[in-house]
């Protein structure tokens, strides 16, 4: 079969009916351009993320992960915002057509997007080095959404999940020996197949003041939401929730260092004012996901951790950035 009706029929056999069906899809798959009917009463909210074999994930990793970790971080960021995602394109270069790859990789895929109620409306396939980025659209009620620059000195500081699992995954993926299989089964889906915190971001909006997600590493993204938000923070280093996984698999210095500068968590910060933080926690009341306070936030520029006697925990050294005065 020549080439281009290969990549026409791989098209249509695994993307043209690729996760959930929406109303509001008027064309899919199949045109030169998909055309989609705005609700109402709402704003659009688009992201997008590229992830390459070899920098983002292990090109060994199943490609049902892959699928899965391509829509899972831009849901992340959407999660991030409070917002309702509703449709994706798919742009994926591939070295060669495999299609018990391409397969897999759709599987993954469509089940996290039926999961969330995404319909993949359109995409490009091309030949290259296996590199996916999907682009979501969303919605968010018109002139709301949660942003990384609403905190005020005086909010409590919030984290969904347990960060830091993902960071140990990757060791796993790139090596480390000698963890449970138990553990090791968790740490990898943590690593590979993280779940968006979607329903935690809507049922916020409109009760935290700022929030962002966990992509860089808990400090990292702490630091850019401060920034954002022209405000310090002190975390109290302690109180950080650990996975049975984490604690069990690495001592309790490593946890932590994990946890503060690990990547790929894709759990939120948030930044709830004091006034709004029993109805966040009612809010989330129900959710199967731990929120955990951690900390507040300050007038002074930086972000001071603290450990449960509130002594000053110094996290220059290690993998980690310090978060010092105006630093970046
Ligand atoms: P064109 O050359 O006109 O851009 P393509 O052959 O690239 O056409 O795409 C044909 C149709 O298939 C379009 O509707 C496009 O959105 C869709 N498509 C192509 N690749 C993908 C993909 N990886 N996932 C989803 N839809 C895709
Ligand atoms: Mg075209």
């Amino acid at each position: 079969m020549h080439e281009d009706s290969l990549e026409h029929a791989l098209i249509q056999r695994y993307f043209s009916d690729c996760g959930a069906r929406r109303s509001d899809v008027c064309l899919g798959v199949g045109d030169d351009g998909a055309i989609v009917r705005m609700p109402a009463g709402k704003d659009l909210v688009t992201v997008v993320d590229t992830l390459v074999a070899g920098v983002h994930f292990d090109p060994r990793a199943p490609a049902g992960t892959v699928g899965h970790k391509a829509l899972a971080v831009n849901l992340s960021d959407l999660a991030a915002m409070g917002a309702e995602p509703a449709w994706a394109t798919l742009a994926l270069s591939l070295p060669e057509i495999d299609e018990v790859w391409v397969a897999g990789f759709a599987r993954g895929l469509d089940a996290l997007a039926n999961a969330h109620d995404v319909a993949l409306v359109g995409g490009d396939t091309t030949r290259g080095p296996l590199t996916v980025t999907i682009q979501v659209q969303a919605l968010l009620p018109q002139g709301q959404g949660l942003m990384r620059s609403g905190a005020r000195p005086g909010d409590r500081l919030y984290v969904t999940g347990t960060p830091g699992d993902a960071a140990l995954g990757l060791a796993i993926e790139q090596g480390e020996s000698g963890v449970p299989d138990v553990h090791r089964d968790y740490l990898l889906q943590r690593l590979r197949q993280p779940e968006p915190r979607l329903a935690a971001g809507q049922r916020l909006l409109g009760l935290a003041s700022a929030a962002i997600d966990i992509s860089d590493g808990l400090l990292t993204d702490l630091g850019h939401l401060c920034r954002a938000s022209r405000v310090g923070a002190r975390l109290d280093v302690d109180a950080l929730p650990r996975s049975p996984a984490l604690d069990s698999v690495v001592d309790a210095d490593r946890a932590r260092s994990l946890a503060l500068g690990g990547g790929d968590d894709y759990e939120l910060l948030v930044a709830l004012p004091e006034a709004r933080e029993v109805d966040a926690l009612a809010a989330l009341a129900g959710l199967d996901c731990h929120f955990t306070r951690i900390g507040c936030l300050v007038e002074a520029p930086g972000v001071l951790c603290l450990d449960a006697s509130g002594e000053t925990v110094s996290v220059a050294a290690g993998g980690y950035r310090h978060f010092g005065g105006e630093a970046e």
